[in-house]
C-alpha cells in the first residue's frame, strides 16, 4: 500500500503538508525523520516528518519525497509535543518553530550556500554524485544548493550534499563565522627530553648561570605539581608568567633551549579531551540551607524560585544541584540569558563537570551546533548542556533539571522574527513534559514570576547572605537637578562621582560606569529652528556615532553622514543633546588620562572575542574604568570594583513601557551588584533627576518587596500582567492610509470577539519601521481564559481580513506576553 507523510517544511505556513514516500527505501521513515521535498516552483527543502500514514490527501494532487535522509529520527516525540506548544501558544506556525529550532546544516534547503572544506581528507571513495559536487566546488568555493544542481546536471542534489556535510567534506556558510575565532589560551610544558628526571636535574645546574630562567623553571615545577617521569602537566603561560614575575624573553630563552614546549589550547568550547575535575566547593550554612530548600519545594513543586542577593554563591547551589541530578542519570539544561556570561560559567562547571559538559549557542560554528545536536541523540550525550535561549530545542532524553539563571533578563523574549518566545516560560514548559524540575535564580526576579511564588504557584526559597557576608554596597543618591542648576555638574558627572573614581585609581581599584544609551549623543538639534535628523525608513531620530562621524537609526542599522548645516534653515550651529556611552568614553578620558578605559556596548561588541577580551581585561585589572550599558549589569562577577556609577537614572524610569519601573530597579540593582564582590563594600554613586521617586527610594533601601508591592497594585489597577495576559496584535504595511483602513477593519473584529479586551488600534512608540508602517492592537486577557479559544477567535480574525481583496499584502503577527 502507498505510504505517505505530513511534513513540517521550514516555512511559516498554516499547516503541514502531505508527500507520498517513494516505493523503495521507505521503510524506515518515521516521524522525527527529515525528508527532502519539493515545494513552490522548483524549490527543494529538507522537511521534517512528524506522521506515516496511508491517507491520500484530497485537496490537491500529492507530490512525492525526493529523498530521505534520516534512518533514524533527529527529533525525539518530546520536541513535537514541545514545538506544538510553543506554535500554538506563541501564534505562529511549526514552521517557525522548526526554523528557530534546528541548526542551519541541519534543515538544508534549495537557498543554502555551501562551500568546499580544503581540510577534507576522504577516507572511504566518494561516490560518483558527491565526487561530481565536489569538484563544482573546487572550482567555486562558494555556492547555492540551486546553482549545484543546475551545474552538476544531477537531480535531488539535496541528498548528495547532506552526505557530504556528514563526512565533513562541505560546511554550511554562514555570516557568523567570519566573525567566530575559537578562544585559545597558551599553554606550556616541558619538551619530552626536558620531563626525564635527570635531564631536568642536568637542567637545574646548567640553569644557575641564567638565575630568571631558573626561577621559572622552577615555578613551572611547583604549578603543575610536575612529579618527574612521564607526567606532562600543562601550565597557562599567563599564569606562569604572572606568579614567576619575569618577562616574556626570559619565557622563550628556555623555549629556544627546547625546555618548554609552547602550544595554543582552545578553551571554553566543544571539548573532546577529558580533564581532570575537581571536588564541589563545600556550601557555607547559608547556601546549604537554600539547597536543602530547593529539594524540599521540589518535592511538591515542578518549579521553584532561588531569591538571593547578588554574589549570595547561586550559582554554587545550582552546581551542587547539577551534580545531584547527574548522579540520579538526569540531564541538566542550563539556560543564560548572553552569551557574554557564559565564559565565566563555563570556567566554573568545566573545573567540576569536565566533559560532560556541553555549551551551546548561536556564535559557534554550524558545524558544532549539529555536532552537538547529533551528540544528543546518541548514546554519549552531555550530561549538562550550558547555553543561552535557543538550547530549549536540543534533544534530550532524559532531562531532570532546568535552571533558568537571571530569570528576570528580557533576552530570554525573542522578539524577531517569530516564533517570539520566551525561553524562560517556554523551559518550564519543556521540563514539565519531562516531568524534570525547573529552577529561577536571580537577585531581581520578574514581577511575573515573583508573583507566582507567593501565591504559591511556584515554590520561593530566599539567599539573603552575600558570600563571605560582605555587605551589599552603600548606594549614594545625588540629586543632579539640583547641581545643574547650581552649574555645578561637569557634563554627565557630579563631584561626588568624579572624586570617588579618583580615589578609586588612587587606590588601584577599578570603576564601572552605568549608562543605558550607546552612541555619542542620543540626539543631534539644530540650534537655530529645533530641526532634529529623523530616519527615513522609522519614525526614530538618529543616535550620533562620533568614531564613525555618522548618524545610525538604532532601529533599522541605516547610517547617514552628519550634515554641514541644517536643511531647514541653513544654520551650521548643531548641538549634541544628551549623553551616549560613547560620550561618556570621550569625557572619562579627557579627565583621567592616565586611567585605562574600556567600553562595553553593542558597538564595541560585534564578535564574541571581543566580548571575552574586553572581560577578560578587566578581570586581569588590565582596564581601570569599564563604560558600559546594561551589558555591564549582567551576573559577571569582578573582583576589585570598588565604585559603580549610574550616570542617568531618569532615562530609564521614563521609558514608556508598564515594566520600566521594575525594569530600571533591576537594571540599578543589578549594576549595583557588581560594587565590592569580594574583599570589602562597594559604593554606588546613583545619579537622577528625581531623587524622590519611589523606585530611587527602593533601590537605595534594596527594598524588593516593597518595589513589587507598589507595582503589583498598579498592574492589577491598569490590567497588566500577572492580573492579566497581554497579545499584542502588530500590523503592518507600505502604505500609511491602507493600513490605518486594515486596523481599524481588523479592531472591529476583533472587538466583536473580545469586545472591552481590545484597545487600539494605536502608534506604536515606534510607528514606521524599515519603510512599514505599523499599528498595534492590545489584548488584555483574564488569564482563566483558555489561549486555545484566544487562538482560534485571532486567527478567524485574521483569515477574514485577509481574505478581502484590498488587504491582501497586510502582514499580521503576534506577539505573547511581550516584554
Ligand atoms: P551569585 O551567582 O549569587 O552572584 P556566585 O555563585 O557567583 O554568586 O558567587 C560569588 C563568588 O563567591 C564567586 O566568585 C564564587 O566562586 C564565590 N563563592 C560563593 N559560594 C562559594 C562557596 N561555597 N565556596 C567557594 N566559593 C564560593
Ligand atoms: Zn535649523
Ligand atoms: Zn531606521
Amino acid at each position: 500500500m502507498k505510504k505517505y507523510v505530513d511534513v513540517i517544511l521550514p516555512l511559516p505556513l498554516p499547516r503541514n503538508f502531505t508527500y507520498s514516500l517513494p516505493d523503495e527505501g521507505s521503510d524506515e521513515v518515521k516521524a522525527g525523520c527529515r525528508v527532502v521535498v519539493p515545494f513552490g516552483r522548483k524549490k527543494y527543502y529538507t522537511a521534517i516528518v512528524c506522521n506515516v500514514h496511508y491517507c491520500a490527501p484530497t485537496e490537491y494532487e500529492v507530490k512525492e519525497v525526493s529523498a530521505v535522509l534520516d534512518v533514524s529520527p533527529i527529533l525525539f516525540p518530546k520536541q513535537f509535543k514541545f514545538w506544538e506548544w510553543l506554535a500554538d501558544y506563541y501564534l505562529c506556525t511549526q514552521g517557525d518553530v522548526y526554523k528557530a529550532a534546528l541548526p542551519s546544516g541541519l534543515k538544508l534547503e534549495s537557498e543554502t550556500v555551501v562551500e568546499y572544506n580544503p581540510e577534507f581528507e576522504t577516507v572511504e571513495r566518494l561516490t560518483d554524485k558527491e565526487q561530481c559536487i565536489v569538484d563544482l566546488l573546487v572550482k567555486e568555493k562558494e555556492q547555492s544548493v540551486t546553482k549545484l544542481e543546475k551545474d552538476s546536471g544531477l537531480k535531488n542534489v539535496l541528498g548528495v550534499v547532506k552526505s557530504l556535510l556528514d563526512k565533513g567534506a562541505l560546511f554550511v556558510k554562514e555570516e557568523l563565522r567570519r566573525n567566530y575565532k575559537p578562544k585559545t589560551e597558551t599553554r606550556v610544558h616541558l619538551t619530552a627530553e626536558a620531563a626525564k628526571e635527570e635531564r631536568l636535574r642536568e637542567l637545574f645546574d646548567e640553569l644557575s648561570r641564567a638565575p630568571k630562567q631558573l626561577a621559572l623553571l622552577m615555578k613551572y615545577v611547583e604549578l603543575s605539581g610536575f612529579m618527574g617521569e612521564n607526567t606532562l602537566e600543562e601550565v597557562s603561560k599567563k599564569e606562569l608568567l604572572q606568579q614567576a614575575i619575569v618577562s616574556v624573553s626570559v619565557f622563550n630563552g628556555l623555549v629556544e633551549k627546547h625546555i618548554f614546549d609552547v602550544y595554543e589550547y582552545e578553551i571554553g568550547r566543544l571539548d573532546k579531551k577529558q580533564r581532570g575535575v575537581v571536588e564541589l566547593n563545600p556550601l557555607n550554612e547559608f547556601q546549604d540551607r537554600a539547597h536543602e530548600d530547593i529539594l524540599a519545594c521540589f518535592q511538591q513543586k515542578n518549579v521553584c524560585l532561588l531569591h538571593g542577593v547578588t554574589s549570595s554563591g547561586k550559582t554554587e547551589v545550582y552546581i551542587h544541584l547539577i551534580a545531584e541530578a547527574i548522579r540520579q542519570g538526569k540531564q541538566v539544561l542550563y539556560l543564560l540569558p548572553e552569551i557574554a556570561l557564559t565564559t565565566q560559567i563555563t570556567e566554573r562547571l568545566r573545573r567540576v563537570f569536565g566533559s560532560r559538559l556541553g555549551i551551546y549557542h548561536s556564535k559557534f560554528p554550524d558545524a558544532e551546533r549539529v555536532e552537538i545536536w547529533q551528540k544528543q541523540l546518541g548514546e554519549n550525550d552531555y550530561d549538562i548542556i550550558l547555553g543561552v535561549r535557543s538550547s530549549i530545542f536540543l534533544p534530550f532524553k532524559n532531562l531532570g533539571l532546568v535552571i533558568v539563571d537571571e530569570e528576570h533578563e528580557n533576552t530570554y523574549k525573542q522578539q524577531d522574527p517569530a516564533p517570539r518566545y520566551n525561553a524562560r516560560n517556554a523551559a518550564i514548559v519543556l521540563a514539565a513534559m519531562y516531568g524534570a524540575k525547573t529552577l529561577l535564580g536571580t537577585a531581581t526576579p520578574s514581577i511575573e514570576t515573583y508573583h507566582n511564588a507567593t501565591v504559591g504557584k511556584y515554590g520561593l526559597v530566599e539567599l539573603k547572605e552575600r558570600y563571605k557576608e560582605i555587605q551589599l554596597p552603600e548606594i549614594i543618591p545625588v540629586d543632579i537637578k539640583e547641581l545643574h542648576r547650581k552649574k555645578r555638574m561637569s557634563g554627565p558627572f557630579s563631584p561626588l562621582l568624579l572624586t570617588s573614581i579618583t580615589e578609586a585609581l588612587v587606590k588601584k581599584e577599578q570603576v564601572i560606569l552605568f549608562q543605558n544609551r550607546r552612541g555619542f549623543a542620543p540626539m543631534v538639534e539644530c540650534r537655530t529652528c529645533g530641526w532634529v535628523p529623523k530616519c527615513k525608513n522609522c519614525d526614530v531620530s538618529l543616535t550620533y556615532h562620533k568614531g564613525l562621524n555618522q548618524l545610525t537609526c538604532h532601529y533599522c542599522g541605516y547610517t547617514y553622514q552628519l550634515p554641514r548645516s541644517c536643511p531647514a534653515c541653513e544654520g551650521v550651529e548643531l548641538m549634541h543633546r544628551g549623553f551616549g556611552t560613547e560620550k561618556i568614553e570621550d569625557d572619562i578620558k579627557t579627565l583621567f588620562p592616565e586611567a585605562s578605559v574600556a567600553r562595553m556596548d553593542m558597538d564595541t561588541t560585534r564578535t564574541r572575542t571581543a566580548y571575552e577580551k574586553i572581560i577578560a581585561d578587566f578581570e586581569e585589572g588590565k582596564t581601570d574604568i569599564l563604560i558600559g550599558t546594561q551589558m555591564v549589569s549582567k551576573g559577571l562577577d569582578f573582583d576589585h570594583v570598588s565604585v559603580v556609577g549610574i550616570l542617568n537614572a531618569d532615562t530609564m524610569l521614563n521609558y514608556p513601557d508598564f515594566r520600566s519601573y521594575e525594569r530600571a530597579f533591576q537594571l540599578m540593582a543589578q549594576v549595583s551588584g557588581r560594587a565590592g564582590r569580594k574583599h570589602k563594600r562597594g559604593k554606588v554613586i546613583l545619579q537622577t533627576k528625581s531623587i524622590d521617586h519611589s523606585i530611587i527610594e527602593q533601590v537605595i533601601a534594596n527594598d524588593y518587596e516593597q518595589m513589587v508591592e507598589g507595582q503589583l497594585a498598579e498592574r492589577q489597577l491598569f490590567q497588566y500582567p500577572p492580573y492579566y495576559r497581554l497579545i499584542y496584535v502588530y500590523m503592518k504595511h507600505r502604505n500609511s492610509d491602507s493600513l490605518e483602513l486594515m486596523a481599524n477593519a481588523m479592531g472591529e473584529k476583533l472587538r466583536v470577539m473580545f469586545g472591552s479586551r481590545v484597545l487600539g488600534p494605536d502608534k506604536p512608540p515606534v510607528a514606521r519601521i524599515q519603510t512599514l508602517f505599523i499599528k498595534k492592537i492590545v489584548l488584555k486577557i483574564e488569564p482563566n481564559i483558555s489561549m486555545e479559544r484566544v487562538r482560534e477567535c485571532l486567527l478567524r480574525a485574521q483569515s477574514e481580513i485577509l481574505q478581502d481583496e484590498r488587504f491582501k499584502s497586510l502582514i499580521i503577527y503576534y506577539d505573547v506576553d511581550p516584554m
